[in-house]
């Protein structure tokens, strides 16, 4: 089996693998580089030269995509739609609805869905995919046979959020005598320090609002369905309603059934419509979408007469916040990467809540595995060797022994 990383060697962001037997040939991820902080890169559009050959030529039997983050999936409509897509089915529900909510097609691939620890056969490749704890939803890492030889990836990863059972479950299911371990390295550093937890943040979310009696806006992504949960816990602990958007409540519409979501199950959410999306989406005649939830709206004029709710918020929806009365004294979350507060929208919010004499409180912890947990892994896993991917640091994971290989993006490695 041959391995190229096409991108990831080096960067956190676009990651692409191949991995390559004489007859079959399969890629691991699709993505896109990471936004520039100060927007002034333009977005990707293509695929990779090397990897846009492949596909034309027709030479990849599948696309597996571990998990529905841009920097994995973001370049998965540039994929002949002849070519088979493997996936989980929260991952697709969440990239579809993005696409339908941002004016891009949803994806056109014939989609085989991953089931945690069911192999599939991929021509010379036997796949199987495992459920691993990520920021980003239905996330899976694989173990991968074809020829006599055995590959690990890891995707992204971690062991501090609510489905760390699912990564101590990989961990502990991963066959020996593993060739080669593929393994993200966002978080890899010399530090040793241990990450909060998605239940520790939760914890001081609660608290937080049981100690106010102002409304309390939490500024987070949409799709960060962990960190959602959390908020949802820890606002109804408090007896507030919990608010989302429409495009977070479709988001949500089709994850687990345990997923807080507008059902009658759970009777504590509304859902707002912002503005501007609103009428773009109707003007896309959109209407089924935006009016399949539309019992559980609250209008920003009811949220100005209550103080008792938490709303998820993102930085487009800074004039729907701008016309709700009495935010004067709210408590505002910051639940995402502090690197995000140097961008222009997200300075405009700050500046808003500053105005409103809002209470800013960070409450965030990351998506990725801390150093030691990713050393935990390795160790575990005992491959004869390690190749880093999705690190601004690979030289860090030297220290994890001779096994360490690092390649540059393009280079093929023979197993
Ligand atoms: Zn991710
Ligand atoms: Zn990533």
């Amino acid at each position: 089996m041959n391995i190229t990383i096409h991108r990831g060697a080096n960067q956190i962001g676009g990651s692409c693998i191949e991995l390559a037997t004489e007859k079959t040939r399969i890629l691991l991820d699709v993505g896109k580089e990471l936004p520039s902080l100060d927007e002034t890169v333009p977005v990707e559009t293509e695929l990779l030269p090397g990897v846009k050959a492949l596909i034309e030529q027709q030479a990849v039997a599948a696309v597996l995509i571990s998990h529905s983050h841009g920097d994995h999936v973001g370049l998965i409509g540039q994929v002949n739609p002849a070519i088979p897509v493997y996936i989980g089915k929260g991952a697709l529900h969440i990239y579809n609805t993005t696409a339908r909510f941002t004016g891009s097609q949803p994806l056109a691939n014939p989609v085989v869905f991953f089931e945690s620890s069911r192999p599939q056969i991929i021509g010379d490749f036997t796949v199987t995919p495992y459920l691993v704890d990520h920021s980003g939803y239905d996330a899976y890492g694989f173990v991968i046979e074809a020829g006599g030889k055995t590959v690990v990836y890891t995707g992204d990863f971690r062991d501090h959020g609510k489905k760390a059972k699912a990564t101590a479950y990989f961990k502990n299911h991963l066959p020996s005598g593993i060739d080669a371990l593929l393994i993200e390295g966002t978080m890899m550093t010399r530090s040793m320090e241990a990450l909060e937890t998605e239940d520790q943040l939760e914890e001081k979310a609660r608290e937080l609002m049981q100690s106010s009696d102002k409304p309390v806006l939490v500024l987070q992504s949409s799709t960060n369905i962990d960190r959602l949960v959390g908020m949802y816990k820890a606002a109804t602990k408090n007896n507030r309603i919990f608010v989302m958007d429409i495009f977070t409540a479709h988001i949500v519409s089709q994850l687990a059934a345990s997923i807080p979501k507008l059902s009658p199950s759970f009777d504590n959410i509304r859902v707002i419509y912002p503005f501007w999306l609103t009428r773009k989406m109707f003007e896309k005649d959109h209407d089924h979408l935006m009016n399949q939830f539309s019992r559980y709206k609250i209008t920003k004029e009811e949220l100005g007469r209550r103080q008792d709710y938490c709303l998820l918020f993102r930085p487009s929806m800074l004039s729907d916040l701008q016309h709700i009365d009495h935010l004067e004294g709210a408590e505002l979350i910051y639940s995402q990467w502090s690197g995000y507060k140097h961008q222009k929208k997200i300075k405009a919010v700050l500046d808003f809540a500053d105005q409103k004499t809002m209470t800013l409180t960070d409450l965030h912890t990351s998506g990725h595995a801390s150093a030691q947990a990713l050393k935990a892994f390795i160790q575990q896993c005992n491959p004869r060797m390690v190749l880093p991917i999705h690190t601004e640091n690979p030289d860090a994971f030297l220290e994890c022994g001779n096994r360490v290989y690092l390649p540059q993006d393009g280079e093929l490695i023979r197993l």
